[in-house]
C-alpha cells in the first residue's frame, strides 16, 4: 500500500447558499490521524439529497468538503489504534463522533447533542482522504461491492432507523410517501423483511413497478390516486398503522389524512415548513405519536448490512465519476434521481 500524498483531491465548496458551486481542487492538505483515529482511503461516495440542502445553504453546513456516504480502506493508523484496521475496508457515515457518555448516547447516540456530523461540521467524503475515529467505525462485510454498501451507510440506515422507530408489529401497514427515491427503494425492501405491510406512495408508471418489485403490498400514485381513501379501503377504514414520510410539505400534510388514531408518524423528509404538522389539538383528539428520525444506531446498521449480506435489501445503485459530482447535485436537487448515485473517488 502506498503512503498518503502530502495533498489531495476534493470537492471544495467555497461557501453554502442559493448559488454555491463545488470546485474540484487537487491542492487540499491530506490530514493525520490523530489519538485513536484512523486515515482512510476513499474509493467511493454515495451521494445525498441532504448533501443538497447543505450546499444550498438550507441546513447548516461549516466545513467546505460534504459527503457523509464513503466507502475506503485503512492506510495510516493514529496512536492508540490496533495494528489490525490497517487495509480494512470501511464505512464513513453521518455520524462522525459522539460522546458515548451523555444521557442522550445511553439511549441512542443518534440524539447525542455533542455529536460531529461528515460533510456537516467536519469534512466529508467527497475527497480522497478522511479521518475517522475508531470507535463508530463500520466494517464492511467482503460479500457487498463498494458500490452497493455506499448507499446502505446513509439512505440505508436512515430507513432502518425510521421504520424500527414507528413500533410497528408484524403484518400491520406501513405507509411510505416518497418510495421510489433514494431512501424509498431500501425502505420497501427493509419493511417487508421485518414483515410489514407496505403501500407504497409515489408518482409514475417506473416507480409503481420499482416499489412493487421490491416487495411493496400496495402502490398508490399521488398524481392520479385519492391517496387518502384508498389507504382507508385497505386498512379497515382506519387508515395505516404508521407513516414514514420521506416527502415535503404536501406528503406530510396528505399523512395526516391516512394516519389511524393511536398512529404513529416518522419524520425523515427535510421540511421546515411547521405548516405541515397538526396543532395540538388535532394531536390529542386523534392520540397521534409524532417521531423525529435522523439515522439509524450502530446496531441498527450492523442488522441492515446482515441483511444485504443476505442479498434482502439491494440498493439500486447508478455509479458516475467524481468529476460529475456537481451535474449528480443538481439533478438531486431537481428530484430526477431514481435509487441512488455513488460517484468513484479519483485513485
Ligand atoms: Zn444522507
Ligand atoms: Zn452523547
Amino acid at each position: 500500500m502506498n503512503p498518503p500524498k502530502a495533498t489531495q483531491t476534493a470537492a471544495w465548496l467555497p461557501a453554502p447558499g442559493p448559488n454555491a458551486r463545488i470546485q474540484i481542487r487537487h491542492d487540499i492538505p491530506v490530514p493525520s490521524p490523530g489519538l485513536n483515529e484512523v486515515l482512510v482511503k476513499l474509493t467511493c461516495t454515495g451521494v445525498c439529497h441532504s448533501d443538497v440542502h447543505n450546499l444550498l445553504g438550507q441546513t447548516p453546513m461549516t466545513t467546505h468538503i460534504g459527503g457523509h456516504e464513503g466507502i475506503g480502506h485503512v492506510v495510516a493508523l493514529g496512536p492508540g489504534c490496533s495494528e489490525h484496521l490497517l487495509s480494512k475496508r470501511v464505512g464513513v457515515k453521518w455520524l462522525h463522533t459522539y460522546c458515548n457518555v451523555c444521557e442522550i448516547c445511553a439511549l441512542d447516540e443518534t440524539g447525542c447533542p455533542h455529536q460531529h456530523n461528515s460533510g456537516r461540521d467536519v469534512p466529508g467524503t467527497f475527497q480522497q482522504y478522511t479521518i475517522h475515529p475508531v470507535e463508530g467505525l463500520t466494517l464492511i462485510p467482503e460479500e457487498l461491492s463498494s458500490e452497493s454498501a455506499a448507499p446502505l451507510l446513509c439512505a440505508g440506515l436512515s430507513m432502518y432507523g425510521s421504520i424500527s422507530r414507528a413500533g410497528l408489529k408484524a403484518g400491520e401497514w406501513l405507509v411510505l410517501p416518497g418510495a421510489g427515491g433514494g431512501l424509498g427503494h431500501l425502505g420497501v425492501q427493509i419493511a417487508r423483511e421485518m414483515g410489514y405491510k407496505v403501500i407504497a406512495v409515489d408518482t409514475g408508471e417506473r416507480k409503481r413497478e420499482l416499489c412493487l418489485q421490491l416487495g411493496a403490498s400496495v402502490f398508490l400514485d399521488f398524481k392520479i390516486d385519492d391517496v387518502e381513501m384508498k389507504v382507508r379501503e385497505l386498512t379497515n377504514g382506519y387508515g395505516a398503522h404508521a407513516v414514514v414520510c420521506l416527502g415535503g410539505a404536501a406528503a406530510y400534510k396528505q399523512a395526516w389524512g391516512y394516519l389511524r388514531n393511536c398512529g404513529t408518524l416518522v419524520c425523515v423528509g427535510l421540511v421546515p415548513d411547521k405548516g405541515a404538522m397538526p396543532s395540538p389539538f388535532e394531536m390529542l383528539q386523534h392520540s397521534w405519536r409524532v417521531v423525529g428520525s435522523t439515522v439509524g444506531t450502530g446496531k441498527h446498521l450492523e442488522a441492515l448490512l446482515r441483511m444485504a449480506e443476505e442479498g434482502k435489501v439491494i440498493a439500486r445503485v447508478e455509479v458516475r465519476e467524481f468529476e460529475e459530482l456537481e451535474d449528480v447535485l443538481e439533478r438531486l436537487g431537481r428530484y430526477e434521481i431514481e435509487g441512488r448515485v455513488v460517484v468513484r473517488i479519483p485513485e
